[in-house]
């Protein structure tokens, strides 16, 4: 290769590893594979090797992905705090060969002149953390960030089951850092993405993202109900006095600290294959996501002898499993239409195990991808599941095929309400244009404008099902003007679950204005897509009056967008229901806050803490919602400590010594005048049917006067 083209094609490899490594660190939604992406990053590897004067130092080979979102700036509103790292967390060197570990094991024992051993483990498919524990106690977690400096998310660390507030046991520093892994069991993940699914919001691809995505979250007690648990790997040197990586991870363990159990000590490339043979069998058995094999040098003092690079330790190699398949019939296709009215071919398979999970459905994408596979009814199916999850088929064993297996045909028609399909010009899906008529696109669109990133309101696909049935609600402004007695007629449904609801209801008057237009479920406008035209225009009526140009002005709106929203604003029915959810109360500029619903907790000043029969945030809405001011910490000028089940022990032991009157939730909503509380808030689906179902009866303190309307 000429020097002009080595680079070109360095520029062009490090132009795609930074985007993609955005994509994969702070979207959490890669687009390519980790193979492809590792690939790509060793023949930028190779090519700086051989042209030394076109390797930079901000090049992606050294320097660890970052997930900071703002890299080196303070904290946007509601962001995390950023603290730098004791010690920098680097990355692994990785290969996917077992002859490369051969080279590093060559490489170690030529380097070295004492005698050592290998410490192999798991490589655990999760997200870094780094927990510091002061005087036996949590004191600081935080993620990997850019490796300097980290996002602080001690918060949502206190709400991981398995990571000690404090230890137990002797023998630990004063102070000291341990870094690990947060993961997501697969079980955790299915019910996320199934939840996700049926609020039609993006899917997290993997585990791995949606470990990622998770510890990120605002909200701690959404991170509790993630599912997300944490093993620990690493203690950096200098920290404890242990000659072996070994020792210092059982002395953890001897704390109460979760570490791993499945790692061993290797004498010799032979022990290290067979682990790596082990583990590449039996990791299907785990409940959670590895990626590979980490071997790490054991003896501290050798790996102080061999240092690290700019991006990893010299001492420690990973050995990446190959992503698994699998090849299956395809019993049946499913044509299934969204609440944008595209309809998507889904392959019902016979069902076969796939990196721990269960896999009996994969999206055919569109009607292109059944042609371009070449798929015919009943063909067996190589399916995958590599690091971009959520199950692909990659292609089609011919050899299986049976003989006169026809074709699918697409249908020409909405599998749901029989309208003819229409294909826009550019898009490879086809849509059921019947959006005011077509059931599933109704329900869809009220299930999404429900759901918690939405309007944050609880209610379930069931609940939506039956009031669709009812003929309650055909449009979201509909829910707004739903009655109690209304309500009492649906299946099950008592007056604690119509209070509830209509609670949840009102709180939802506080939700931003960027999650009401992101509710609305315009086509191509997902959360983030929202998030920036809401603040790009500041109101409803300047996105409703904008021009594409205008549209296109905002970073991240193309035309596709741009066309989207403006064939969404100039309908007449968009018109009519706006007016309907402004008459509502809901948020409909930036700056516009809604007037309180009463002026009962006018001045106080009021910390939560715990879990509550309803979500945090809508909690803080409802202080508000009633005059009051949510505050974050406990402070001489607090008036109330509100606290639900298990509240932070800081918090509890600040207000005693402060001498501040805690709350429990019945005595706060009595104080305020609102309807006493349900059962919790965490069920699956989060319908209050399912979480009322077994208490009822009428509540301390609960106004009579919320019938018969809402607002
Ligand atoms: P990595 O995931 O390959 O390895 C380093 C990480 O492994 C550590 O930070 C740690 O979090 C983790 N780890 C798990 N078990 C461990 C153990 N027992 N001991 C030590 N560490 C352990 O490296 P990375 O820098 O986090 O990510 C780079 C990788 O991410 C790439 O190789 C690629 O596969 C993937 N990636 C993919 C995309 C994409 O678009 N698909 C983009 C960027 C990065």
């Amino acid at each position: 290769m000429d020097y002009t083209s080595a680079k070109q094609r360095i520029e062009q490899l490090k132009a795609v590893l930074w985007e993609n490594s955005r994509k994969y660190y702070v979207d959490n939604a890669p687009t390519m594979s980790d193979f492809e992406y590792d690939q790509l990053m060793h023949e930028l590897e190779r090519l700086e090797a051989a042209f030394p004067e076109y390797a930079t130092e901000d090049s992606p080979t050294r320097r660890v992905g970052s997930d900071l979102e703002t890299p080196g700036m303070a904290p946007a509103e509601g962001g995390f705090a950023k603290y730098p790292h004791k010690y920098p967390m680097l990355s692994l060197g990785n290969t996917y060969s077992v002859q490369e570990v051969e080279e590093f094991v060559e490489r170690a024992s030529k380097s070295l002149e004492s005698a050592f051993t290998y410490c192999c483990e798991l490589k655990f498919d999760g997200t870094a953390i780094c927990l510091t524990y002061r005087k036996g106690k949590l004191f600081r977690a935080l993620t990997r960030g850019d490796g300097v400096v980290g996002d602080d998310v001690t918060e949502n660390a206190w709400r991981i089951a398995s990571i000690p507030h404090a230890l137990k046991g002797s023998g630990y520093p004063e102070e000291f850092e341990i870094r690990g892994e947060v993961l997501m069991p697969y079980e955790s993940f299915d019910r996320l993405n199934h939840e996700r699914e049926l609020a039609e919001e993006p899917l997290f691809a993997n585990p791995r993202n949606a470990a990622s995505g998770s510890l990120k979250l605002q909200d701690p007690e959404e991170v509790a109900r993630r599912g997300l648990f944490c093993t620990l790997y690493h203690i950096p040197v200098g920290q404890v006095d242990y000659p072996t990586h070994d020792a210092a991870l059982s002395a953890a363990a001897s704390w109460g600290l979760p570490v791993s159990d499945k790692r061993q000590i290797c004498h010799s490339i032979r022990e290290i294959e067979d682990f790596i043979a082990y583990w590449d069998r039996s990791r299907k058995e785990l409940p959670y996501a590895t990626d590979g094999i980490v071997i790490k040098i054991n003896e501290l003092s050798c790996q102080d002898t061999l240092g690290y690079t700019a991006k990893s330790p010299r001492w420690a190699v990973a050995y990446k499993f190959k992503a698994e398949q699998a090849c299956t019939p395809i019993l049946s296709i499913d044509y299934q239409v969204g609440r944008t009215g595209a309809v998507t071919p889904v392959a019902n398979m016979e069902p076969v195990l796939l990196s721990g999970t269960m896999v009996k459905r994969a999206t055919l994408v569109n009607e292109d991808q059944i042609r371009s596979l070449d798929i015919h009814e009943g063909d067996w199916v190589y399916v995958e599941k590599g690091g971009e999850i959520i199950p692909k088929i990659t292609g089609v064993d011919l050899s299986r095929r049976a003989p006169g297996a026809v074709v699918p045909v697409f249908p020409r028609v909405c599998p749901d309400c029989g309208t003819l399909l229409v294909k826009p010009e550019g898009e490879a899906r086809w849509f059921c244009p019947n959006t005011t008529g077509c059931p599933t696109q109704i329900k869809g669109r009220l299930i999404h404008f429900l759901s918690r990133k939405a309007m944050n309101v609880l209610a379930g696909e069931a609940t939506v099902e039956q009031l669709y049935n009812l003929n309650l609600v055909r449009t979201p402004a509909d829910f707004f003007t739903l009655r109690e007695s209304q309500l009492l007629v649906l299946e099950g449904w008592k007056e604690k679950s119509a209070r509830r609801f209509l609670d949840s209801l009102r709180a939802s008057r506080k939700v931003p204005f960027e999650r009401v237009l992101f509710a609305l479920g315009i086509r191509y406008v997902g959360e983030t897509t929202a998030r920036d035209i809401a603040r790009h225009f500041g109101s409803m009526e300047a996105v409703a009056s904008a021009s594409r140009e205008e549209l296109l002005a905002v970073p991240e709106v193309g035309e596709v967008i741009a066309d989207s929203v403006l064939a969404y604003f100039r309908s007449p029915a968009t018109r009519e229901e706006l007016d309907r959810l402004s008459a509502a109360g809901l948020q409909f500029s930036l700056e516009q806050k809604a007037g309180p619903v009463s002026n009962a907790l006018a001045g106080k000043s009021i910390v939560i803490s715990g879990n509550f029969s309803v979500s945090r945030e809508e909690m803080k809405a409802l202080i508000e919602a009633y005059g009051g001011k949510n505050t974050s910490s406990v402070s001489a000028k607090t008036d109330y400590l509100l606290s639900g089940s298990k509240p932070g022990p800081e918090k509890m032991k600040k207000a005693e010594q402060l001498g501040i009157t805690v709350l429990d939730e019945a005595a706060f909503r009595q104080l305020a005048g609102i309807p006493a509380e349900g059962p919790s808030a965490s069920a699956s689906l989060r319908d209050p049917v399912r979480e009322n179902a077994p208490a009822e009866g009428p509540s301390a303190g609960m106004p009579e006067n919320l019938e018969p309307t809402l607002f």
